[in-house]
């Protein structure tokens, strides 16, 4: 499968049960339909918040084609953190396949969007992350 942003031929990492394809180039990440769901299985708040993403219609990001059906993605947002105002300034958009394929993440987006989904620093996934993306990820 080709990177849906800079078209290079994405390597698939595993985590678990999970295939990560993995852009090496831009370092984004793809994941199928369902895998964030597994991602995200110790998070108690797992429902609520795969539930609360939102289509941006204008969201100034260009829109990136699906990597499988190569229809234009929808631009989604994530819910911020109220507690946290630092969070809530930074708006994370991903990518969705509206034929439901799966979603892209640009560099450094799984990681946020895992850590508002509820995991934990010490969650297996957060630490596998952390690995990966040694540089470039804030704490
Ligand atoms: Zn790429
Ligand atoms: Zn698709």
């Amino acid at each position: 499968m080709n990177c849906p942003a800079c078209k290079e031929l994405m390597v698939v990492l595993e985590l678990d049960d999970v295939e990560i394809d993995y852009c090496i180039r831009c370092q984004g990440i793809w994941l199928d339909a369902g895998e964030l769901e597994l991602l995200l299985e110790n998070s108690h708040r797992r429902d609520t918040f795969l539930s609360s993403f939102q289509v941006e219609i204008n969201a100034g990001e260009k829109k990136k084609k699906c990597p499988m059906c190569r229809k234009k993605m929808n631009k989604l947002s994530l819910p911020g953190s109220e507690q946290d105002s630092a969070q809530r300034q930074k708006k994370i958009l991903i990518d969705g396949c509206p034929g439901q394929h799966g979603i892209w993440f640009d560099r450094g987006e799984l990681y946020e969007t895992l850590k508002k989904g509820g995991l934990t620093p010490s969650d297996p996934v957060i630490t596998w992350l952390r690995e990966v993306f040694r540089d470039g990820l804030s704490e």
